[in-house]
């Protein structure tokens, strides 16, 4: 049920100090960088490499498989309700089998998708409490799909705007009161019965911390995230609050911090996957997942996941417990259902070496990406990218 327009909560001073943190001075970039012309990259991380034109496969893929050990524990950090299923649905399945324990972590409700309000209200302008409504159905079908998955997957909720992850990164280190939401008004989720810390303002630094706190008591052997590369805003600053958790723990507990394996998943990119845009056909199954040929290397190696026939037929089942999804976009849905998953692993043994990288997606945002207040509203559920996105 909808908790109804929220009340702001003022920010609490003297919150959350004291957690150690990646070297600011790392992701002191300019805001604004990026934000048009040709963004400023830094030279530390292996710069993007575009890969050659060609019929097979995207940049640097390898056949190489994801093996998956006896009793990990898997983290799956997705964006919005349904990523976690579309990028890893196999990937948690396969970790239950062998003795494993999943959590996924939403870090908003996906209450952002105005379109798709406006039309189940009917409505131009959609109250606030209809997109807490929104948000509140599509968390409900996150359990419902997690239950599908099989037992042991656990879904917690940090409940931040939907559409404003990449704004809230852009202003992280800058003194700034908490974010409104576009759409629900909120400047702390709404979710009170859901979100794990419901009066955590919308802030950068305190998401930042919330994740790590996440992260320490999920103690992961693999954590799941959006590949850096994606062209949608809420994930690729999801990918970068995931790797700044991690670069926190790992400065925290120093040459004992675990070091859990980092795989990423890619969900938004131009004109695929394969199919997108079409009625699924009984072939498409079978056909590898190639990554795009126009990503951007990064040296990342890919490391697929062959599904076995009930796996695909549990992943099919599971995005159909996302019916609000499955009912305005089931050709998207139904083209990452394939006889294999494909990561590309972050190597995050030193995860100071993961600086370069979480600052490079700060400033690295597509030109147009840049989530303006007027386009926040519009940004969270958009499945494809506008066509300005490379
Ligand atoms: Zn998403």
């Amino acid at each position: 049920m909808p908790t109804g327009p929220h009340r702001t909560v003022p920010r609490r001073a003297g919150k959350a100090l004291g957690a150690p943190l990646l070297s600011l001075a790392l992701l002191a970039v300019p805001r604004g960088a990026g934000a048009g012309g040709e963004p400023a990259r830094t030279a530390a991380f292996p710069p993007p490499v575009e890969s050659p034109a060609g019929d097979a496969g995207g940049p640097g893929e390898s056949r190489e498989a994801l093996r998956v050990g006896k009793g990990e524990r898997l983290l799956v950090v997705a964006p919005h309700p349904d990523d976690e299923i579309l990028g890893a649905g196999g990937l948690v399945q396969r970790v239950l089998e062998r003795g494993g324990r999943v959590r996924v972590l939403l870090l908003t409700a996906g209450d952002g998708y105005v379109d798709a309000v406006r039309h189940e209200t009917g409505t131009a302008r959609p109250p606030a409490a209809e997109f807490i409504a929104y948000g509140e159905r599509r968390l409900g079908e996150a359990r419902a799909a997690a239950r599908v998955l099989g037992r042991g997957v656990a879904i917690e909720v940090m409940g931040f705007p939907d559409g404003g992850l990449d704004l809230l990164l852009r202003r992280l280190g800058q003194p700034s009161p908490p974010m409104h939401s576009a759409t629900t008004g909120a400047s702390d989720p709404p979710y009170d019965d859901e979100a794990l810390e419901p009066d955590l303002p919308y802030d950068g630094l305190d998401l930042r911390r919330a994740m790590g706190r996440a992260f320490r008591e999920a103690r992961p052997t693999i954590v799941a995230i959006p590949d850096p590369a994606d062209v949608h805003p809420d994930h690729r600053a999801t990918a970068a609050f995931s790797l700044l958790a991690l670069s926190d723990l790992a400065v925290e507990g120093g040459r004992s911090a675990p070091r859990p394996r980092v795989l990423g998943f890619l969900v938004h990119w131009p004109d695929w996957p394969p199919g997108w845009n079409r009625a699924p056909r009984p072939e498409d199954v079978d056909r590898p997942l190639g990554l795009p040929r126009g990503l951007p290397r990064r040296d990342l190696a890919t490391r697929r996941l062959a599904l076995t026939p009930s796996e695909i037929a549990t992943k099919r089942a599971a995005l159909a417990q996302h019916v609000s999804q499955a009912q305005v976009m089931p050709e998207f849905l139904g083209a990452f259902v394939r006889r294999e998953e494909v990561f590309r692993e972050i190597p995050a043994a030193d995860a100071r070496g993961l600086a370069p990288l979480i600052a490079d997606l700060r400033v690295s945002m597509p030109p147009g990406a840049a989530p303006a207040a007027a386009s926040l509203a519009g940004a969270g559920g958009a499945r494809q990218p506008p066509a300005s996105m490379p």
